[in-house]
């Protein structure tokens, strides 16, 4: 029997995006298994069931959950769908292992086998599984003409017939995958743009886009490429040199983010005092507790004439896209274990074993099994 490999029309409110484009079926399909799909799909994401060739349909979630032995999602399953999965199924897709516990739980004592895409290791291997960088690119990019579009100015430089208009300045803080698409958006636009970041090693790329470094003298990198916490003395050190920054933009993106942890306040509430009415800040780590003191998600905050934005699910306003680059995130992932139609997971390849979040009744990411309070045990 061929593996059948499903996805579903996301219930997730505000996601646009589904897991599977026709692109991506066809492969699947070549590949021999059997791709079942739930009616509907795709059209948020402007793929109409008619564009998907060779696949099944089912009338039902219910029924996609109970056949399929692979469910690709692009948000997590919850805790009823989880319930409806084979004993045997695989799940692949964000699982957003720090926040959604039940959900864990749940895939854990169903003996259910989940990858999660946030848990990819960042080795060039996988660069064609990096989820997480995908949908960030998209998010930069967005959030650049977020701003654009609620600020009062234009952002190139004109020369006009009725004079010259100054062009505006973006502040982009946090330089990781959103960062440097917002700094290259920004500067695409014309706009004069500063960036930082507490990675020393993102100066470079800041500078080669374009865009003015901003030196805090603030360095900060953790584990795995990423940053760490700052401490209180660093913190106050950087704020001192950003603040004026911040002061002087029309548009400020924030970005930072640090894995596992609530999203660094970097803006402060004096901060967005200083700036010019009719500046903004989007702030793209909103759903993560947001970079800027006064953000609330899914909201435009308006404090003394400046446009405090929490953007939520940015990618999903170019579900299109998103969703071509995050399904073929997903074949990339699970090409190496489909053979013949069969699937067949190497637990020595490190992708497979360091995105692993469940398997076998046991929860195998270490940081998500403590904060449920569960012991770690070996692949079995
Ligand atoms: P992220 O989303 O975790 O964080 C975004 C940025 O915020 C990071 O650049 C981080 O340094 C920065 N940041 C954190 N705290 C900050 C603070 N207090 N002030 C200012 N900035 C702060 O990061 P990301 O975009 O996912 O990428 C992080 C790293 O992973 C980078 O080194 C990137 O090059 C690397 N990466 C590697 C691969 C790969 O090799 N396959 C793929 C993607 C990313």
């Amino acid at each position: 029997m061929p593996v059948t490999i499903g996805a579903l029309r996301e219930s997730t409110p505000l996601e646009t995006r589904v897991s599977v484009v026709p692109e991506v079926a066809g492969k699947l399909t070549q590949s021999g298994a059997r791709v079942l799909l739930e009616r509907g799909a795709g059209v948020r994401a402007q793929f109409p069931d008619s564009a998907y060739k060779n696949v099944e349909w089912a009338d039902s979630p219910t029924s996609v959950l109970e056949q399929a032995d692979v469910v690709l999602t692009v948000q997590p399953l919850t805790v009823d769908q989880i319930s409806l999965l084979k004993a045997s199924a695989v799940v692949v897709g964000f699982m957003q292992p720090h926040a959604r516990r039940a959900e864990v739980k749940a895939l854990q004592e169903r003996g259910i086998t989940s990858f999660a895409m946030e848990l990819i290791p960042r080795i060039s291997r996988a660069q064609s599984m990096d989820a997480l960088s995908s949908q960030a690119a998209i998010a930069g990019y967005k959030a650049v003409l977020i701003a654009a579009d609620h600020l009062q100015k234009f952002m190139p430089m004109l020369t006009t017939a009725a004079g010259t208009i100054r062009p505006s300045q973006v502040l982009v803080i946090g330089a990781g995958v959103a960062g440097l698409q917002a700094i290259a958006t920004a500067r695409r636009l014309g706009a004069v743009v500063e960036a930082y970041d507490v990675r020393s090693a993102t100066k470079e790329q800041v500078k080669s886009l374009g865009a003015k470094f901003v030196d805090t003298g603030v360095s900060a990198e953790g584990a795995g490429g990423y940053a760490r916490e700052l401490t209180d003395e660093e913190k106050r050190k950087q704020l001192e040199v950003l603040d004026s920054r911040i002061a002087a933009a029309d548009a400020v993106v924030t970005t930072a983010s640090v894995p596992g942890r609530p999203a660094p306040k970097i803006v402060s509430r004096a901060a967005v005092e200083r700036m010019r009415p009719g500046s903004v800040v989007v702030d793209i780590a909103a759903e993560q507790g947001g970079n800027c003191e006064l953000t609330r998600v899914g909201e435009i905050v308006e404090h003394q004439g400046v446009k405090v934005i929490g953007p939520v699910n940015l990618p999903g306003d170019l579900a299109y896209n998103a969703s071509e680059m995050y399904a073929r995130n997903l074949l990339n992932f699970l090409k190496p274990a489909l053979d013949k139609g069969e699937l067949k997971i190497d637990w020595d390849d490190e992708v497979f074993a360091k995105s692993v979040l469940t398997h076998a009744g046991q929860i195998k990411h270490e940081p998500t099994a403590k904060a449920l309070g569960a012991t770690i045990g070996g692949i079995t």
